[in-house]
């Protein structure tokens, strides 16, 4: 610890041990939980809850890290990356450093594979999935959904890990909403093109860098690379009976996607907040769940912070890199109003007219899922919705400097998206008018 902050890396070194597994690896989703505990940063609910409802209720209520002792008769956790500052004290950084930090990563740390892990305490091969506390979270919600699954995949030498929503459909089924052309649909679709099952293992409870790592879109099969290098330490994976490779976590699920069958799927509330409908999506059958003894169940409240930060953030960067070609970009938020996805707000150091338009370019380049953007200059803060207001107001010309663009690809998530998924891209260029850059300077006082 510094500064009262939470430094994993600080908490990382102290905790190395000479284990078969190293200690770093293995605790890091407790230790993160025991640091919230012990900066007074977390709830706990001791009382026994339900899964229905009840526990997704009281996370949403609280909006804080909590940590519940019986949903169920099982430990669960939630909102546990539900803010900026735990990110940022994750990564050690100050607030607005999260993006520089995220941008200066390449995806090529390192990876280990060891032949034990700790998830192997507990092994079940009578497949229950209703004896983890999986939630139901809304009213509509089609049924149970795992929220802060890890589905690691892998076929012909390609693999992949990422976060899919997955729809308890059995006592050993899943129904998978894997979104083209995203890897893990790809990789089914080339499967599956063969006649051939998609081996998976879904990890629940991994070190939290490491599935932040997840979300983060990088080059096919990087996702642990770009962890270990988020993390500066390897990190450790061990195979699984069905050759999938994962890090040490508090739940794995060991399985394949079905070749052919599909299920419905849905309704579930997305980002947005509104039901997404319903589709057909393949099916996970789950051969075996591993676990550790007692294990802590990590539930993503769907549409609450931790589920925007973790879409949206991981964006940032690529939208402030992309930006960085055209012009000298300062900062990049995907803003909680615009569900940390479908709004950004881009900061630039204008040099020349035009700059603003160029960024808006990129940005929407960088991120396909974006709908609207606003360019401002350095004085506006980001962070703060009125500031950014301001410059709309005060820096907009209407004929001028706003971009519409139509026919494009957009979210399926937008519910005002066209059914065909296209969308139209609205890009605000809130910047100051270089040739009378004077009119727009803000009054300041007189400093003594
Ligand atoms: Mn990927």
């Amino acid at each position: 610890m510094s500064n009262g902050r939470f430094d994993l890396h600080e908490y990382n070194n102290k905790y190395l041990s000479p284990h078969p597994f190293s200690i770093k690896d293995t605790m890091s989703f407790r230790n993160f939980i025991d640091q919230l505990r012990s900066t007074g940063k977390l709830i706990e609910i001791t009382h026994p809850v339900s899964s229905k409802f009840e526990a997704p209720g009281i996370a949403k209520e609280k909006g804080a890290p909590i940590l519940f002792h019986d949903v169920d008769g099982k430990k669960a956790i939630m909102n546990l990356l539900g803010s900026r500052d735990e990110l940022a004290a994750m990564f050690s950084v100050p607030k607005d450093g999260i993006i520089e930090r995220l941008a200066n990563v390449s995806p090529d740390g390192e990876t280990k594979i060891v032949s034990d892990s700790p998830t192997k305490e507990v092994i079940e091969t009578d497949v229950d999935l209703t004896k983890l506390p999986i939630m139901k979270h809304f009213e509509r919600d089609g049924s149970a959904y795992i929220t802060a699954g890890i589905v690691v995949s892998e076929y012909d030498g390609t693999m992949n890990a990422s976060i899919h929503r997955l729809m308890v459909i059995g006592k050993d089924k899943l129904a998978a909403r894997l979104v083209p052309p995203r890897h893990t649909y790809l990789l089914h679709k080339n499967a599956a093109a063969k006649g051939e099952q998609l081996p998976v293992a879904i990890v629940l409870g991994a070190d939290p860098t490491i599935t932040f790592a997840t979300t983060t879109r990088v080059p096919v099969g990087k996702e642990f690379e770009y962890a270990a290098a988020l993390r500066g330490s390897p990190v450790e994976l061990f195979e699984c009976d069905n050759g999938i490779k994962v890090p040490h976590a508090e739940i794995v699920l060991e399985g394949y996607i079905d070749v052919e069958e599909v299920a419905d799927e849905g309704p579930f509330v997305d980002i947005t907040g509104t039901y997404d409908h319903v589709r057909k999506e393949p099916v996970i059958h789950i051969t075996k769940i591993m676990h550790r003894k007692d294990p802590i169940y990590h539930g993503i409240l769907p549409a609450g912070a931790e589920h925007l930060l973790m879409m949206g953030v991981p964006y940032e960067p690529k939208i402030y890199n992309a930006v960085g070609e055209v012009t000298t970009v300062k900062n990049v938020v995907l803003t909680e109003g615009g569900c940390c996805y479908l709004h950004a707000v881009v900061q630039i150091d204008k040099q020349t007219e035009g700059d603003g338009k160029n960024a808006i370019m990129a940005a929407f380049a960088a991120h396909t899922s974006l709908k609207h953007v606003v360019v401002v200059d350095e004085d506006i803060d980001i962070f703060n919705p009125n500031d950014v207001e301001f410059a709309i107001a005060t820096r907009v010309k209407g004929d001028s400097d706003i971009m519409i663009i139509p026919g494009v690809r957009g979210s399926s998530l937008d519910p005002r998206g066209a059914p065909d998924g296209t969308s139209t891209k609205v890009g605000i260029d809130a910047t100051k008018v270089l040739a009378n850059v004077e009119d727009f300077e803000r009054a300041k006082m007189p400093q003594e």
